[in-house]
């Protein structure tokens, strides 16, 4: 039997063995002093954005739920997918989630909380950057293979949530609820000698339904490898240029020209699709030309984590905090018009953007009553939309 993996299965998180183990030693101590009833209420801020990123996504809720599940607690946060401004360093933290109950019930799962929410609403919110640097051309999630693999389903469904069209591993679409996107590898062109022979031999063995996208850069120069594939393929709808980095030139003049070539020999409809290190800078160099989509790595998979923290606020219905927090329990609230957030110690106070001069929103919903969960799990793609018309909005914006 091989030996095991180093990654903590489901039951190590929900056990709790991935904790921080100073989390383990306070529920000790709290038993032994008999403090195992002293209920809080904690909140998940997140102080600044990184990258100086003016917006965020939060993404991750829904792990957090299946998590907290069954924990005799009250949750409550804004909606998955919401997309949140950056705080001014002065103003008062807004919680996007609040946890109520013991916290000798809840606080050993706080490591694994925070990693569900911080690293899929950091890769959320650079696929929503790739997807608006985009222009509202087809982004594809191709960044696995750059993390680990026990996580590849987590980063498959931030990128899906927030905007990309499509991602890259099997058991990830199936969180998302759709089916994997994938061309061919260089690999193949490799070990079967020739375009030619790959491009026919997958149009051969490979099902109808798999969209024809036959990768062109691998031996010679693209714009005869792309007529050639359009040759090979009877109902090619696209091809791919993964061009090195060496070879690129002007990377749009490239594209352009291999358009060119593929119009004038009767293939208009043939899609061109750009991969190979893009990231949201490269996207908007290219993205005026005639490429039709991307295949994005590193630049979403390796995003920066946001910087969530959970903080007790209330004890036994007093306010309370560390220093530098602010105390009590506050309600989420949100401009609906800019997105700027806010906050009330009341769910009915009003609360004014002062950008705008409207209302804010108050957003947040209860999820878990007593570990119950009260409100209906939300598709990914239900989700994804919500992102991408919050993403109208802000263009419209600036
Ligand atoms: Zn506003």
């Amino acid at each position: 039997m091989s030996e095991k993996l180093f990654i903590a299965d489901e039951n190590e998180i929900r056990s709790g063995s991935v904790m921080d183990v100073y989390f383990d030693r306070t529920r000790k101590i709290l038993e032994a002093k008999g403090l195992s009833d002293t209920r809080v209420v904690a909140e998940f801020t997140s102080g600044g954005l990184p990258n100086k990123w003016p917006w965020a996504v939060f993404c991750g809720l829904e792990e957090v739920i299946r998590l907290m599940e069954g924990v005799p607690v009250d949750l409550y946060a804004v909606p998955e997918g919401t997309i949140f401004r950056a705080r001014d360093s002065a103003s008062v933290r807004v919680p996007l989630m609040n946890i109520s109950g013991a916290y000798a019930e809840f606080g050993v799962y706080e490591t694994a909380m925070l990693g569900m929410l911080c690293q899929p609403s950091g890769v959320a919110t650079a696929s929503a950057r790739v997807k608006c640097a985009a222009k509202g051309k087809t982004v594809f999630a191709f960044g696995n293979r750059r993390m680990h693999p026990g996580i590849a389903g987590v980063l498959d469904r931030s990128c899906y949530v927030g905007g990309c069209d499509g991602v890259s591993s099997t058991f990830g679409a199936d969180l998302c609820g759709t089916e994997a996107v994938g061309t061919v590898p260089h690999a193949l062109m490799l070990t079967m000698g020739s375009n030619e022979a790959a491009f026919k031999a997958f149009d051969e063995i490979i099902d109808p339904k798999v969209p024809r996208i036959m990768l062109i850069d691998t031996f010679e120069d693209e714009r005869a490898a792309a007529v050639a594939a359009c040759k090979s393929v009877k109902d090619l709808k696209g091809v791919r240029l993964d061009t090195p980095s060496s070879r690129r030139g002007n990377f749009k003049e490239l594209i352009n020209e291999v358009r060119w070539e593929l119009d004038i020999n009767g293939y208009k409809d043939v899609k061109i699709i750009a991969s190979g290190g893009l990231n949201e800078d490269s996207i908007k160099a290219v993205v005026d030309s005639a490429v039709a989509g991307f295949g994005v790595g590193t630049s979403i998979a390796n995003a920066p984590t946001l910087d969530f923290s959970m903080d007790i606020v209330e004890k036994e219905g007093k306010p309370i905090s560390k220093r530098g927090k602010f105390s009590g329990r506050k309600y989420a609230y949100r401009c609906p018009c800019c997105f700027e957030m806010g906050v009330a110690l009341s769910p009915t106070e009003k609360v004014r953007c002062e950008r705008c001069g409207v209302d804010m929103e108050m957003i947040e919903k209860p999820i878990l009553k007593n570990g119950k969960r009260v409100a209906p799990p939300r598709a990914p793609s239900e989700i994804r939309e919500s992102v991408l018309e919050q993403l109208r909005t802000l263009k419209e914006l600036a």
